[in-house]
């Protein structure tokens, strides 16, 4: 072989060994490239699974998914929307890329529209490596302008339905592996959508109320903490305002909860409406409105200076929510009433202030509907004490701590004792006699007075009925009902058991009723008295002169006697206004063919002008306070007529 030969064999076989070389680099570096590209593609795939677990909410996840997409696979912009069932349509929920959010009008797209709308509606994914001249991708000329080359849509479906649509752009080719890639993911994008949306719903049924969207209490809580805590940082104040509809229960009562659910929601449409309005005082505050539950709302106001810049905020809501509502063709009205509470004066933690609130609310209901109060600390000390009257009512209640003191009624003309007046007395186990004038207010308010009334009823009585075995005097006993007493359907049939049970004949039984309990409901009183009367029951009404005095419908009602009011009395014979209304009074009476009966009694000088003005009947600490039965017993038995027994 001659030299030129071996060189050419020799370059041969280098060019051989080159060649073969570069075929392992190639294959080499066609290997090393797969590897990238499954670092490259599985960091994607893992920047998703860990969104997919650390996201708070379904946005945040959603951002992170196409911020991961444009970074791995090279996207000019990704987009994901999410399905709204309702409307029918895609909200853009994501984007990351050349733009942002709020770019372009796509915010909404009804499934079926454009090259997002079709893959919804197709359920199959588009992917194109020739953007310009695909027939569907609508903007083309947009497409041309920003040198769009490769487009992926993919609908994102769990167990076969639609929950939204993940989609990208790019300028350069997409390969097989970024289509793989794409595809892999979004079966992980479309569980995470079911899973938040399932947990928002999940917070959503958690803190907020379902009937009007708003805050509920828990929510409200929270919020309030947040709130105390910034104001005590900054020293300012917030205040709570629970507002409480009056008499809502009418209108689910008369038109059904439906409308009443409808009526709910336009209240707190107005809160809101109110606390946006764009007076001055509105703008200072940043107010925030939750629903308690029921007919109960709070709003919470920030960044007051004191509490009482609450009041033009509370005018304000009050007099929004007395305005006509319109609901299914029915004019409403209704008012509200209004408790205020402030940190930090009435209270430094949210269960405090709610609960302060709430006591005003009380005091605001009380004393008249559709307006507002401020806690005071004298408020919670009244509140207090008429919570622990009420368990102590119960209490003694089930004790049988409750007995009757009679007082006598005399016959001013003969000043004989013809009957007698059962007071009830609470004696505690400390042996402390309490004043009715103390309970009776709190047992008719919390319905105690029912059982404590039936008991008045059956022990005078039957007090009456042994008395009258045990001598020959007979006198009635007079008992006093309350207005709740008398309302309740059952009550005279209750009196007549009362009467067959305890033997005692009708006619020595006297009710005494007050002119309030009349007109709280005129028809059942009516009624009531006729029944009674029909029965051989007296009646007569208490405390005159403090109620509504009303002669028209005195006329109507059948009545037995009338007893003057104490107010009356106490300055009959040294004040010429009261002693002209007692004559009045007694005049009037007899018209009516109605006794008077003074109570109160407590002078001669009062005795005197009674007796001159033809005043029938006398009550009063001048013949005796009211005392226990023994001796009660001792004053009739004693045989003397001559009743100045005090003296
Ligand atoms: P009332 O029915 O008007 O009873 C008259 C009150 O005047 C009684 O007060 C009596 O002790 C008091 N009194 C009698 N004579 C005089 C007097 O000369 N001077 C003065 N300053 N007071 C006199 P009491 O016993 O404290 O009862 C207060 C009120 O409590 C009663 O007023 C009545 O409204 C209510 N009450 C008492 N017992 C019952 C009851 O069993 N049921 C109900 N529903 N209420 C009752
Ligand atoms: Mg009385
Ligand atoms: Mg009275």
């Amino acid at each position: 072989m001659d030299l030129e030969r071996k060189v050419e064999v020799r370059t041969e076989k280098l060019l051989k060994a080159n060649q073969e070389l570069r075929g392992e680099n190639i294959q080499r570096r066609k290997a090393e490239d797969g590897l990238i590209e499954q670092v490259r593609l599985s960091t994607l795939g893992a920047e998703i699974g860990s969104a997919l677990v650390q996201s708070k909410d379904l946005e945040s996840l959603l951002q992170l998914c196409t911020e991961s997409i444009v970074k791995h696979l090279d996207a000019a912009f990704a987009r994901i929307w999410t399905l709204n069932e309702k409307e029918n349509n895609l909200e853009l929920m994501a984007s990351a890329g050349m733009y942002t959010h709020k770019d372009g009008n796509h915010g909404s797209i009804p499934v079926g529209k454009f090259e997002i709308g079709r893959i919804a509606q197709n359920k199959k994914p588009h992917l194109t490596n020739e953007v310009i001249g695909d027939s569907q991708i609508s903007d083309q000329e947009w497409a041309k302008r920003e040198g769009m080359i490769a487009f992926a849509g993919h609908p994102l479906v769990v167990a076969d339905k639609l929950v939204g649509v993940m989609a990208m752009f790019a300028k350069k080719a997409l390969h097989e592996n970024d289509l793989k890639a794409l595809a892999s993911i979004s079966d992980g994008i479309a569980l995470g959508i079911v899973r938040k949306k399932a947990e928002d719903q999940i917070h959503f049924l958690a803190y907020y109320d379902n009937l009007t969207s708003l805050p509920n209490r828990f929510l409200f809580r929270e919020l309030l903490g947040k709130s105390i805590e910034y104001a005590g940082r900054y020293k300012q104040t917030c205040a709570i305002a629970l507002i409480d509809l009056n008499d809502f229960n009418r209108i689910n009562d008369t038109f059904g909860h439906n409308i009443g659910d409808g009526f709910l929601k336009s209240v707190s449409s107005r809160l809101l409406k109110a606390l946006r309005s764009s007076d001055n005082v509105a703008r200072m505050f940043e107010g925030r409105i939750a629903r308690m539950g029921g007919d109960q709302f709070f709003l919470l106001l920030q960044g007051l200076d004191r509490g009482l810049d609450a009041s033009p905020v509370a005018r304000r809501i009050l007099s929004g929510l007395s305005q006509a509502y319109e609901i299914d063709g029915h004019e409403i009205f209704i008012t509200a009433s209004m408790g205020i509470a402030a940190f930090p004066d009435d209270g430094r933690d949210p269960d405090d202030l709610i609960k302060n609130a709430d006591t005003a609310l009380n005091h605001a209901k009380k004393e008249g509907k559709n307006n507002f109060r401020f806690y005071s600390k004298s408020m919670n000390e009244a509140s207090l004490e008429l919570l622990t009257m009420e368990t102590n009512l119960r209490r003694a209640i089930e004790r049988q701590e409750f007995l009757l003191f009679y007082q006598p009624k005399v016959d001013l003309a003969t000043r004989k004792i013809i009957g007698m007046e059962a007071l009830i007395r609470w004696k505690t186990q400390t042996g402390d006699l309490i004043s009715p004038a103390k309970f009776i207010p709190v047992a008719e308010e919390n319905g105690l007075i029912l059982p404590i009334g039936k008991f008045v009823l059956q022990a005078g009585c039957l007090q009456n009925k042994t008395w009258q075995t045990a001598c020959t005097k007979k006198i009635s006993v007079a008992i006093n009902v309350s207005g709740l007493q008398f309302g309740q359907k059952e009550f005279v049939q209750e009196v007549l058991t009362i009467l067959k049970d305890t033997g005692l004949d009708p006619q020595y039984l006297e009710l005494e009723i007050t002119e309030t309990t009349i007109m709280k409901n005129i028809e059942r009183a009516v009624q009531n008295l006729n029944e009674l009367k029909a029965a051989g029951i007296k009646v007569s009404l208490d405390d005159f002169g403090t109620g509504y005095s009303s002669l028209s419908y005195l006329q109507r009602m059948p009545l037995d006697s009338l007893k003057i009011d104490i107010s009356f009395i106490r300055n009959v014979a040294t004040n010429p206004d009261d002693a002209a209304i007692v004559k009045t009074i007694i005049t009037m009476a007899h018209n009516l063919n109605l006794k008077v009966i003074a109570e109160g009694v407590e002078d001669e000088h009062q005795l005197e002008f009674l007796k001159a003005h033809g005043c029938d009947v006398i009550q009063g600490y001048l013949f005796s306070p009211p005392v226990p039965p023994e001796e009660f017993f001792n004053l009739l038995t004693r045989g003397n007529d001559q009743l100045f027994l005090n003296k």
